[in-house]
């Protein structure tokens, strides 16, 4: 495996510090030993997940000479924004196409937080009732702007094409690196999982340095048939490409989706008390949507015992600049 054959540019704060979790381990019986990988701390206008898979996907689209980045999301998506300021480093133009994926009229949910900073960044956004066809709509704004004579590069929801992946095949040998390097021994990382892109590139990074760490994926929005399904594909293109599909087994792809809640992008309860005891333990502010139902699902298990003995890593994947646009929500 050898990253440096693909295009990318650089703009992530790398590496993204690996830290212990002390008082969460305390607050959650102390039989297990939390550490968390602050992916939240990117640095790009916000930072998060996102950045990582905009690094190699931003270095194809130069390569393309593209002009535009077209991409979607839902309402507060932290994929959106962090494309927003991608293609506002490289003095590219940003079209985006926001779908009403969860029902609220709320205005802090429909103009605050990531809304907000995808203005502020220059995106040109439009939006789409749920439901509907996201790739249609991704091509008909990428045939818009060939209309008006520009070179657009479509990236997918959450950047989670193989390319995107690549970032998180980059950070589980980074996570690893850092391990080896503190004598660390990583029983299990825990992530959020949604669009896939992240679980598939860890799971397909670690297969293919051999480290045997198994990741638990923590569901947000499909049940877990096809989040696995999702998953497995993306790990198994991701390590196609960098020429070792058969390191990756649909045995390493597991997802507990036992957490959603009433859906995508909704808060309930065990989501709120999981953002205080995150915030009021080690002062790791979660969001709604991703982090707070991985660690409403990694508090449920610790709870039951699940992860006793073991050294776990809460991939912290971002998404704070969401909270504001669930004040009222909250
Ligand atoms: C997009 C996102 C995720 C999920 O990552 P995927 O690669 O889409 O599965 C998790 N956390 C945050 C904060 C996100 O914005």
């Amino acid at each position: 495996m050898h990253l440096a054959r693909f295009p990318r540019v650089r703009f992530a704060h790398l590496p993204t510090p690996l830290e212990p979790l002390p008082r969460l381990s305390e607050a959650l019986g102390g039989k297990a030993q939390f550490w968390v990988k602050r992916d939240d701390c990117t640095g790009l206008a916000g930072g998060g997940n996102k950045t990582r898979k905009l690094e190699f996907l931003v270095g194809e689209a130069l390569q393309q000479g593209a002009d535009t980045l077209v991409t979607q999301g839902a309402v507060q998506s932290n994929h959106v924004r962090q494309t927003a300021a991608a293609a506002a480093r490289f003095g590219l133009a940003c079209e985006v196409i926001l779908e009403q994926r969860v029902p609220t009229n709320a205005v802090d949910y429909n103009r605050s937080g990531n809304v907000q900073l995808d203005d502020l960044l220059g995106a040109k956004a439009r939006r789409v009732p749920a439901g509907s066809d996201m790739n249609a709509a991704l091509e008909t704004v990428a045939q818009e702007v060939r209309d008006s004579g520009g070179k657009p590069y479509v990236i997918p929801g959450g950047g989670s094409n193989t390319v995107g992946s690549l970032g998180y095949v980059e950070c589980a040998v980074e996570l690893v690196t850092q391990a080896n390097a503190l004598g660390l021994v990583i029983d299990r990382i825990v992530t959020a999982t949604g669009s896939a892109g992240t679980h598939a590139g860890l799971v397909a990074g670690l297969a293919l340095i051999g480290a045997d760490i198994p990741v638990l994926g923590i569901g947000v929005r499909a049940a877990k048939d096809a989040q696995e399904t999702n998953v497995f594909k993306l790990a198994l293109a991701t390590a196609e490409k960098l020429g070792h599909p058969e390191r990756v087994t649909r045995e390493l792809v597991v997802a507990d989706c036992d957490y959603v809640g009433e859906g995508y992008g909704l808060v309930d309860h065990d989501v709120i008390e999981a953002l205080k005891l995150a915030a009021r333990t080690d002062a790791l502010l979660l969001d709604p949507v991703y982090t707070g139902k991985a660690m409403k699902g990694l508090i449920a298990l610790a709870k039951q015992g699940r992860f006793d003995g073991e050294t776990v890593v809460f991939l912290h994947t971002g998404g704070a600049q969401g909270l504001a646009g669930y004040q009222s929500a909250l």
